[in-house]
């Protein structure tokens, strides 16, 4: 008994009420053998951290908004649970000498310095926050090798590649194919677009996600974030970088070899698989996921990505080869536009056309240090705000 509970992998969850987080404690319910929770963190839903404190009995919770904290505190008073506020609280906690794993289940740009905190504590990383490879790839994935931190990805695309890779490490990657649902609005022409509502967005044909990523899947800035993200994980150019239109989402991803070998991994659509994988890897754990069925599915089929409609796709082209810090001002620039969308500020159309815009505006720095990512973050965010009128 004292070995196993010895045995079990000690996680911090950042950003645990979310889409994502909220899956990451279903895994964790269904695995009390092998996971345990130590550090909880959410922006400012205090009302589902506190049921997951005390369903979880973590060490270390932590609010964002400093003004739930009082009240966070208080419900929690009684149980041996440490309780902080704040952003910077998060690259504190993640340091926590008894984490074994951080999964990084927050949305934005608010995940990179978390994320550098725990790489520098040496602590392995579940990275499901695609933006923060965006924003600053190179640093990351260069602290992560110095400090020979593991990063398993979330994302499912991603964890397909991984998945494929599995025994091919040494292999070189030709290409890969990303696959994409093509969102609700795949074989949309930009004057139909144009008159899209915040609702048609909000309704992805086959994943249920947080709101962020569930506009960005309708733009395909998602997959635009997706190409960046591959490019880091997997050190690889843009041209070994294709998207390929797949609706039905059963194949997440392909992989192909310098033979012409290509091997994909398939199943059903469920985030919950490739969480799973990144918390447990190298071992796969047994679940009771619905199984996939062929005959519910008798075609499979694929379609060109429509990069010129659906401009995002292309300016997260641009970016990659630009370099430097060209993707961390798009990102800044789609956290704005994206939000405005969901405020019902700005039409659908603009949000591409802002993004474009702002990153050509910013100031570009060809080889930037973590202040210069800072700044362009900043300096991004306040152009596409200007544009918003
Ligand atoms: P979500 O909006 O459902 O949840 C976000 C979580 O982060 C919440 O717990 C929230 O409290 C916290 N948060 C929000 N803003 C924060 C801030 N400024 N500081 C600290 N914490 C903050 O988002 P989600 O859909 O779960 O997505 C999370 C991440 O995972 C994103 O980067 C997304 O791209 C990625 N991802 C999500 C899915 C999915 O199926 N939802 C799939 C692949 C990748
Ligand atoms: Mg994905």
């Amino acid at each position: 008994m004292r070995e196993e509970i010895k045995k079990r992998k000690k996680i911090a969850l950042l950003g645990s009420t979310g889409s994502i987080g909220t899956q990451v404690l279903e895994v964790v319910r269904q695995n009390t053998d092998k996971f345990e929770i130590c550090v909880l963190t959410a922006h400012s839903n205090d009302q589902l951290l506190i049921k997951q404190a005390i369903e979880f009995q973590p060490n270390t919770v932590v609010i964002v908004d400093e003004n739930k904290y009082d009240f966070l505190s208080n419900e929690l008073w009684n149980h041996d649970i440490k309780t902080y506020a704040g952003e910077e609280s998060l690259s504190q906690v993640v340091q926590m000498e008894e984490i074994d794993l951080v999964v990084t289940a927050l949305v934005g740009y608010a995940g990179l310095k978390p994320t550098i905190a725990a790489i520098e504590a040496k602590k392995a990383i579940a990275l499901a926050n695609k933006e923060t490879l965006v924003v600053a790839g190179e640093l990351i994935t260069k602290l992560a090798e110095q400090h020979q931190v593991p990063i398993y990805p979330v994302d499912s695309e991603h964890s397909a590649i991984f998945q494929c890779m599995a025994g091919e490490f040494h292999n070189k990657i030709e290409k890969i194919y990303l696959t994409a649902s093509g969102g609700p609005f795949r074989g949309w022409s930009a004057e139909k677009l144009a008159g899209v509502t915040k609702a048609q967005a909000l309704k992805h044909p086959n994943w249920e996600m947080g709101a962020k990523i569930t506009i960005d899947s309708a733009t395909l800035m998602n997959k635009g974030l997706e190409v960046i993200e591959a490019k880091w994980l997997f050190a690889l150019n843009s041209s070994q970088i294709d998207v390929i239109v797949h609706p039905q989402s059963i194949i997440h991803s392909i992989v192909q070899f310098e033979d012409g070998s290509m091997k994909a991994q398939m199943g059903l659509p469920d985030m919950k698989l490739p969480i799973q994988y990144a918390m447990s890897y190298p071992d796969r754990i047994y679940s009771e996921f619905p199984r996939f069925n062929f005959l519910d599915y008798p075609t499979l089929s694929f379609e060109k990505a429509d990069a010129k409609t659906f401009k995002n796709l292309s300016l997260a082209y641009q970016a990659l080869d630009l370099g430097g810090t060209a993707a961390c001002a798009l990102n800044a620039a789609n956290e704005i536009t994206n939000a405005a969308f969901l405020n019902e500020q700005i039409s659908f159309l603009q949000i591409a056309e802002i993004n474009e815009k702002t990153m050509r505006q910013t100031d570009f720095i060809a080889k930037p240090t973590i202040n210069d990512y800072v700044d362009c973050n900043l300096e991004a965010r306040a152009i596409a705000t200007s544009l918003l009128k």
